[in-house]
């Protein structure tokens, strides 16, 4: 028995049928929809006029149904599809943080800008290893520098919503990723994904530091992006 749906049946689950072929382009391979697709990997086969053009079912963005195979095979096929053009998500997006370790407490002093609350110390502590298949170069081993990491939320309402979606984040490997540092320009190493963290707690010497007013809905707005928000059955 074979486990899971093939990258045909994933895609095919959140698109509509087109009914006649829209003038527009394919904006993953730039070829109009009207014509085949532009993209000749391996394995792709031909495929009937009928199916080649696909509307996404919430955004009704159209692609090459091949495009998006193509697109859906280069990621970490994990059942979930991102629209290229407005970034709608279909499925649940996971990433591919290594393995490791998420902690938090909370710690009685204040940040700068949030005087009349405590604040959360969250602990991430990821290893050295070898990467996966999902990684940039799989069996090539990967280095993880400066951890343990430490960051720093007010203990306030909107600290603790940022924190249970941080939560949420981590368990769907969001957080970190293995790539090139754009900080030190080491490659195949554990750097931060698209969430911001603040690692500073009483200065601001890098920039990642207290206070910075529009840190949390910044990061809600970026926990968004990743698919991860309060009202999707998680309270
Ligand atoms: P990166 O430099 O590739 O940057 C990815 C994202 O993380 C960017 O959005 C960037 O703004 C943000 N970022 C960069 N530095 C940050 C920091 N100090 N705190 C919070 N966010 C930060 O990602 P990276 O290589 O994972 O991050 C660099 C940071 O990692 C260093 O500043 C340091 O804290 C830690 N680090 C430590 C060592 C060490 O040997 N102690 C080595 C490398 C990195
Ligand atoms: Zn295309
Ligand atoms: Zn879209």
């Amino acid at each position: 028995a074979r486990k899971g749906k093939t990258p045909e049946e994933v895609v095919k689950k959140y698109l509509q049928k087109v009914k006649s072929s829209p003038e527009e382009d394919c904006t993953i391979c730039m070829e109009p929809l009207g014509g085949p697709s532009g993209y000749k990997g391996p394995g792709v086969g031909p495929v009937s006029r009928a199916e080649s053009v696909g509307r996404l079912t919430q955004c009704g963005h159209q692609y090459h149904f091949q495009c998006l195979v193509a697109m859906y095979n280069n990621g970490n096929k994990d059942g979930s599809l991102q629209c290229p053009t407005c970034k709608t998500i279909y499925g649940v997006k996971t990433g591919n943080q290594p393995a490791g370790k998420m902690e938090y407490h909370v710690i009685p002093h204040s940040i700068p800008g949030h005087p009349d609350c405590k604040t959360i110390r969250i602990i991430y502590n990821i290893p050295p290893g070898i990467q996966g298949p999902e990684h940039p170069n799989p069996g090539k081993p990967f280095t993880a520098r400066g951890f343990p990491r430490h960051c720093y939320l007010p203990d306030s309402e909107k600290g603790r919503k940022v924190l249970r979606l941080l939560l949420v984040a981590w368990d769907r490997r969001l957080i970190f990723s293995v790539g090139t540092s754009s900080t030190t320009g080491e490659s195949d190493t554990v750097i931060w994904n698209e969430v911001h963290h603040k690692t500073e707690f009483g200065s601001n010497l890098t920039g990642h530091g207290f206070p910075d007013p529009g840190h949390l809905d910044n990061v809600l707005e970026e926990l968004r992006a990743q698919g991860i928000e309060e009202d999707d059955g998680l309270m």
